[in-house]
């Protein structure tokens, strides 16, 4: 039959014990949605870990297809925004979640979920970026959206050589800013240099339970990893100062005190990929393929097929993977 196609399927038994397997599905499988798409690209990201591995309740329904994020070209629409052969993105929405997702070679989704890929950007390259890159455009704007330039200070990134944090280093040195990383895998200084961080520290300086204040040594930041990491930052940020945070890698818990905020006016900055409006995503999309240097998405990203999704979802979650990792359907 021509409409089968090939999926990751996570579901549970009566006892809730998730198994993951490569199925074949049909379009009677698709959920609801007024437009298919042929998934060209998608990608690995942290969350995709945590829904294969089942380390963190992401799935909300079973069976499903995992995967937030995709880019590939319509194939089928009754949305009056999209027509076949339209080439798009999707992030987040709940895809991968409680809608299936992008481990799969066609999808059915709601059009108002899709942006269009920009002009020049192949599925590959936009994957390259994936949600983890565009979380990183939406963390830059928001500092910018703040007030903070690069002559503002220097700029600390969290969780330096994973997927956030590479796009997030290549984003930032571009619009010249002073890049201070901050990673586990000091072994990745030649990496982090070649993406254009100026400055690489230890993650385990930043490790220990904060103090309220310490010294401040930066003016901004991107922070993935949350938890005390996090407190750290806020407690080492300028006055007036602004922390982007997005990713809780270290932990979920943010052991602070307010004095960042109320002695020295450091203000965090709330950043979610998943439900953030359509505008937000195009402007977000569109300065990514204006702005992200094409030889340092080169370097951050490398390319695996289908059957790889699953060896390295469980590898992210363990901190393994570097940069990005771009499945090709
Ligand atoms: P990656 O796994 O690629 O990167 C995370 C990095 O965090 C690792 O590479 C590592 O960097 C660092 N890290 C991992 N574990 C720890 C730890 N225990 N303590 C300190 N640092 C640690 O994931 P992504 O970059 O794709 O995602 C990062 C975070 O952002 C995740 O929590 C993810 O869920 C979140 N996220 C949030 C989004 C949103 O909408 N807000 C969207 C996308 C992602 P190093 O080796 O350099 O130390």
């Amino acid at each position: 039959m021509t409409d089968r196609f090939k999926a990751i399927l996570i579901s549970r038994d009566t006892e809730k014990k998730q198994s993951v397997d490569t199925v074949e599905l049909g379009e009677a499988d698709f959920m609801e949605g007024d437009v298919t798409v042929a998934i060209e690209a998608t990608t690995i990201n942290y969350k995709d870990g945590l829904a294969i591995t089942g380390r963190a309740p992401v799935i909300r329904r079973f069976p499903l297809v995992p995967g937030i994020d995709f880019a590939g070209t319509v194939i089928a629409s009754d949305n009056a925004g999209w027509k076949a052969g339209d080439k798009v993105i999707l992030n987040g929405w709940g895809t991968g979640e409680t809608h299936h997702g992008a481990f799969a070679q066609k999808s059915r989704v709601k059009g108002e979920w899709l942006v269009p890929l920009p002009d020049g950007m192949s599925a590959r390259d936009a994957m390259a970026v994936g949600t983890a890159g565009y979380t990183a455009m939406l963390s830059v704007m928001a500092l910018e959206r703040h007030g903070i330039t690069p002559g503002s200070g220097p700029v600390i990134v969290t969780g330096a050589a994973g997927g956030v944090g590479s796009v997030a280093i290549s984003l930032l040195s571009e619009l010249g800013y002073h890049v201070i990383a901050s990673t586990g895998r000091t072994a990745e200084s030649d990496y982090l240099r070649q993406l254009g961080a100026a400055e690489i520290i230890p993650r385990n300086e930043l490790s220990e339970p904060a103090k309220p204040l310490a010294k401040e040594r930066w003016a901004a930041g991107v922070d993935s990893v949350g938890s005390h990491t996090l407190a750290n930052v806020l407690s080492m940020t300028s006055y007036g100062g602004a922390i982007a945070a997005c990713g809780l890698a270290g932990g979920m818990d943010l052991p602070t005190s307010v004095a960042p905020f109320i002695l020295r006016g450091v203000s965090l900055l709330g950043i979610d990929s998943v439900m953030a409006p359509r505008d937000l995503r195009i402007a977000a999309w569109n300065r990514i393929a204006n702005e992200l240097d094409q030889a340092k998405l080169s370097a951050l990203s490398r390319t695996i097929g289908f059957d790889g999704i699953i060896d390295a979802a469980r590898d992210i979650v363990d901190g393994k993977i570097r940069g990005r990792v771009v499945v090709e359907m």
